[in-house]
């Protein structure tokens, strides 16, 4: 290193180093830098300074742990970073590994920047809720212009070294030594003017049309955020650069990242991030941690090719595991291989240009068959078959006479009994349940239901498939409709029973959407296809020739009962799958759901038939019946001990029903909306409808009022009886 350029190095993760010394937190770490940028600065024999990270990586920025505190560490960076390109002597950022949030801040700050050609820089705050609060929202702007920079800081995506030249965001890229690159930039500008080179100086970039352009990138931010305060916040932020000068733009920047901080939202996000963790950390009551079992070589057997089956597969060779696809006869067979081959041909294209390659046109890693032989060599079966009970286990009584011992047989039922399911083979500690979401290649959940006799192998097989195939494994108790569509069960109910009183899907939708899903339960319906439910609820003699001759239509077992999807249902109204369902599609197959006046006509028709007096429902009330019936049936899972905690109920929510992550999840929305409240308008609603259970309140909802609305993570200690994991 020349004698001429003082170094100061970062920590990969805040805590950030200054050699010789080691800080471990980050107002030390603050310190430590301005200590030593002010030491650069007085010392003559001093030329210019060089910023490079500790081990190969420049920075990741601040530890998500840090961003529950009101004093984060992004507002206090700033000053930080404004000292540094205040500097009299050029700084240079060497990045290698990744700079990312605070740490890219930091790198902006710096008068030139050289990069690894492998290293990836972004500013994330956004996915944890925040924006970049060190003057990035208006330093990123000046150096890489509007559109450039908004796209980085509004989806917080990471981008590669050669784009980030391409941008203008670095000087320069290396494939070497970048620390020795970086000092050979310093020494070569030693003496050259650092105004230019200071980007709180420069103007924003002129765009012809920046105003039309920032109203249009204003909608369609809005419209993807739906509620999400920070990307709006972020947009908001560079808007600031386009109008103010520097200063005052470093000001709304600031006021900005307070009203994130102050939102919750922000501590929604890092619940969420953390509990995804937690839900990894499954183990055995006595302490064994069953992840680190590992199949090297697996051939799995997916049987039905159905829509999951489908996903399944694609889902399975994009993992890189050998499979065997059989259906049931070679129409069937064909259709599904058709299926399957345009899923891949488009995961291909989109993996073009990276490391793996999708081989599956090489049969050895991908068949299609409808020859039960083929099962005595597979290790592990996805039944997907329709969801039948009888069906099921005649399939199943089939597969424990064939495969060979050792095979684990999977079932990707929806909701039905693990236990009798497995009561069909001769090796029910082999049989679990895998519930795929649809569509399966693209949701990240898996949930893991263990039965009576279920073996800890056989779980953590399949958390380790789960982990295989990239998705989040979590591990439930079996019940009807485990912990996903059993609280699924009473919002879906309360959705339904709404356009019995009055309002429509569309309506129902929005609200629904407004609060942040992706989709509302019209919209879900018609995607799932409604026959899925429609068969299971036959096979429960709700509805079909099993229905007790002289049924009440509106009446049940004693409870309130909508017959209104059988109805859809037996006029061959599945949704998009035959073009038609709780909306209109273009064509069968089609996405584009529109209202259907047939079903606003049907609606009125209905009440009028059933005598039910129409009236105009509000959206709290629409909001409100939905989502704490969800969230007291969550309540009652916990209490049975189907689930480990909230956490889990929450990462099921997050990752397979499209909750929205600004929200934390169901159970952590309850505690932030305060238990009380949720007690409260459960017990208003019930009481107008005496005849829906699930708007009773849960016992154990009860409880954690009664002892003081307890905080989320203190819930499980109230309970006498926790999860019995295995
Ligand atoms: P589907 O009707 O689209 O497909 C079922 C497939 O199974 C059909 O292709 C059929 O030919 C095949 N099949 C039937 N009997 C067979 C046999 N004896 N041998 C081989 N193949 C046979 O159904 P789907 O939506 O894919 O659902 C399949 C399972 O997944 C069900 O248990 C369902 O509850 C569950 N599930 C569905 C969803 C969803 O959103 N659709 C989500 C999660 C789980």
């Amino acid at each position: 290193m020349s004698q001429d350029t003082f170094c100061v190095v970062f920590h990969a993760q805040i805590p950030f180093d200054r050699i010789p010394h080691q800080f471990k937190s980050g107002p030390m770490f603050l310190q430590a830098l301005e200590d030593g940028l002010k030491k650069a600065d007085a010392d003559p024999s001093v030329k210019a300074v060089m910023i490079c990270g500790e081990n190969g990586k420049f920075s990741a920025g601040a530890d998500i742990r840090g961003f529950s505190s009101p004093k984060t560490l992004g507002v206090a960076l700033g000053p930080i970073v404004s000292l540094i390109e205040s500097s009299e002597k050029p700084v240079v950022a060497a990045i290698e590994g990744v700079a990312l949030g605070g740490g890219l801040e930091v790198a902006l700050g710096c008068h030139y920047r050289v990069a690894h050609a492998k290293a990836r820089m972004g500013l994330p705050e956004v996915t944890i809720g925040l924006l970049p609060g060190a003057e990035g929202t208006q330093r990123l702007p000046r150096l890489i212009g509007v559109p450039a920079a908004l796209d980085m800081i509004t989806t917080g995506k990471h981008i590669p070294a050669t784009e980030a030249l391409k941008l203008g965001l670095v000087d320069e890229i290396v494939e070497e030594n970048t620390i020795e690159a970086a000092i050979r930039l310093a020494n070569k500008v030693i003496g050259q003017p650092l105004g230019p080179r200071r980007l709180s100086l420069k103007p924003v970039p002129k765009l012809p049309n920046m105003e039309a352009f920032l109203q249009e990138a204003q909608v369609k931010v809005k419209r993807q955020a739906r509620g999400f305060l920070a990307p709006e916040l972020c947009f908001q932020a560079v808007q600031a650069a386009t109008q103010r000068p520097f200063a005052e733009g470093v000001r709304r920047e600031r006021e900005l990242f307070q009203v994130l901080l102050s939102s919750g939202q922000a501590q929604a996000l890092q619940y969420a991030f953390f509990a995804e963790r937690a839900v990894h950390r499954w183990a055995t009551p006595g302490g064994i941690n069953l992840l680190f079992i590992i199949f090297d070589s697996i051939l799995l057997l997916s049987l039905g090719l159905g829509t999951m089956g489908q996903g399944i597969v694609t889902s399975l060779v994009k993992a890189n595991i050998p499979v065997v696809a059989l259906e049931q006869n070679l129409e069937y067979l064909n259709k599904g291989r058709k299926a399957v081959m345009v899923l891949l041909e488009r995961e291909a294209k989109k993996m073009e240009g990276g490391a793996q390659k999708l081989d599956f046109h090489n049969p050895a890693r991908l068949q299609f068959t409808v020859d039960f032989n083929l099962l005595h060599d597979v290790d592990l079966v996805i039944e997907a078959v329709f969801e039948n009970m009888a069906l099921k286990k005649e399939i199943f009584h089939k597969l424990s006479n064939i495969c060979k011992p050792g095979a684990l047989l999977c079932t990707n039922t929806s909701a039905l009994d693990i236990d009798e399911i497995a009561s069909a083979t001769s090796r029910p500690q082999q049989v679990i349940g895998t519930h795929f979401f649809s569509p399966a290649h693209v949701m990240r959940l898996l949930e893991i239901i263990y039965g009576r006799h279920t073996s800890p192998s056989a779980i953590a097989t399949a958390m380790q498939l789960a982990k295989d195939m990239k998705k989040v494994g979590v591990v439930v108790g079996n019940c009807f409709g485990f912990v996903g569509n059993r609280m699924m069960f009473p919002y879906v109910e309360q959705a339904v029973f709404l356009l019995e009183e009055g309002s429509r899907p569309e309506a129902v939708d929005q609200v629904l959407e407004d609060f942040g899903f992706k989709i509302g339960p019209f919209r879900m319906s018609d995607l799932a296809g409604l026959d899925v439910g429609w068969r299971s609820r036959k096979g429960q003699g709700l509805t079909g020739p099993s229905l007790p001759a002289g049924s009440s239509a509106r009446q049940r077992r004693g409870q309130r009962y909508s017959p209104l999807p059988d109805l859809l249902c037996e006029r061959g109204r599945f949704g998009q799958k035959t073009g038609k369902g709780w909306y209109q599609y273009e064509r069968a197959g089609g996405r584009t759901a529109t209202p259907d006046p047939w079903i606003h006509g049907f609606l009125s028709q209905y009440r009028d038939t059933h005598r039910i007096e129409t009236r105009y429902i509000d959206q709290e009330e629409i909001l409100e019946r939905c989502l704490f019936s969800l969230i007291n049936e969550g309540f009652a899972i916990l209490a049975e001990g189907i689930a480990s905690g909230p956490e889990h109920l929450d990462v099921i929510y997050l990752n397979g029903y499209g909750w929205p992550k600004h929200r934390g999840g169901p159970m952590f929305y309850a505690s932030t909306v305060g238990l009380p409240r949720v007690l409260a308008k459960l017990q208003k609603y019930s009481e107008a409808h005496p005849d829906v259970p699930k708007l009773r309140p849960s016992a154990f909802l009860k409880k954690l009022v009664a002892v003081g609305n307890a905080p989320l993570k203190e819930w499980m200690s109230y309970l006498s009886r926790q999860s019995p994991k295995l």
